[in-house]
């Protein structure tokens, strides 16, 4: 069976994939914001290891599995020709199989070459979580992420025109105050260029990088729900599917983009009077406490 190493972390979508660490922690590990992997240096697993690992699997098991999520926190950074080898000898053991995902940073995205990531797509990968945080040059220089959105543009939507599809995550809140309106804009004009198939919300919560909340004006829950609505509002969107079910979301959002904006706008709006009779539209979210 795949051994693991704490922490672990996967999307909310990938509950009921097997989850494989072919790699440990995240070879970035730099973002301003995130505490996830702090604690956990990056490894890239060996291929035999992962194959060891794959053949551990119970032949009854193996034989149910339909989907795999390739951890830690930007997997797809794995070097090719190795990730193809583990990929092609997964699809042996597991005949069900239907799609591999992983996490993606932009630094895998620029660093492979068109044909490498066409064979990964043949391979079986064929969906990325993306964490664009942001479109805004700002608020991403102010996170750390070590990319410009715009500039990794081009490359994803090459990648997404071989046929894989990319689920990509904001952070609602990540600019503070300041910088909500161009977070809004920026990343509303990014995801209306880019059309991914699945675009989710998460919002800033604090896990450990206390020094990014402490230099942040920080957002209320009215900024939040603004910065909810602002985005929806703006994505010119072709059949996006729109999620906001992360745990650092207070309000629940599931619908497509553009075709549900009148029905989401209006739960985000309930929410608001709901909150503004409750006296508190104007104070912070609990998760601004280490939870
Ligand atoms: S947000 Fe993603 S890329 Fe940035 S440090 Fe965390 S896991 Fe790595």
């Amino acid at each position: 069976m795949p051994r693991y190493t704490e922490p672990l972390y996967r999307p909310p979508s990938e509950a009921n994939s097997l989850i494989f660490q072919i790699t440990e922690g995240c070879s970035y590990n730099k973002c301003a914001f995130c505490g996830m992997y702090t604690a956990k240096p990056f490894r890239v697993k060996p291929v035999a290891d992962v194959i060891r690992e794959v053949d551990d699997i119970p032949e009854e098991f193996a034989m149910k599995v339909h989907k795999v999520f390739l951890a830690d926190g930007d997997a797809a950074v794995y070097p090719t020709e190795g990730l193809i080898k583990i990929l092609e000898h997964m699809n042996m053991r597991f005949p069900e199989i239907r799609r591999y995902s992983s996490y993606c940073g932009p630094q895998a995205i620029m660093k492979k070459s068109m044909d490498e990531w066409k064979s990964l797509y043949d391979a079986g990968l064929q969906l990325l979580y993306f964490g664009l945080e942001s479109g805004n040059r700002e608020v991403l220089k102010l996170m750390n992420k070590g990319m410009d959105a715009f500039k990794v543009m081009p490359k994803i939507k090459q990648i997404k025109e071989l046929g894989v599809q990319f689920s990509v995550m904001i952070i609602l809140g990540g600019g503070g105050k300041k910088l909500k309106q161009a977070h809004i804009d920026d990343s509303a004009k990014w995801i209306s260029e880019v059309n991914p198939d699945f675009l989710s919300f998460l919002t800033l919560f604090l896990r450990r990088k206390k020094d990014y909340f402490n230099n942040l004006e920080k957002p209320t829950m009215a900024d939040i729900l603004d910065e909810t609505r602002g985005i929806i509002e703006k994505v010119d969107g072709r059949n996006i599917i729109f999620r906001s079910n992360h745990v650092s979301n207070f309000v629940p959002l599931s619908g497509r983009l553009s075709q549900d904006k009148s029905k989401l706008i209006s739960q985000i709006e309930d929410t608001r009077k709901v909150m503004e009779h409750r006296g508190i539209l104007n104070e912070y979210p609990d998760f601004y406490e280490e939870f």
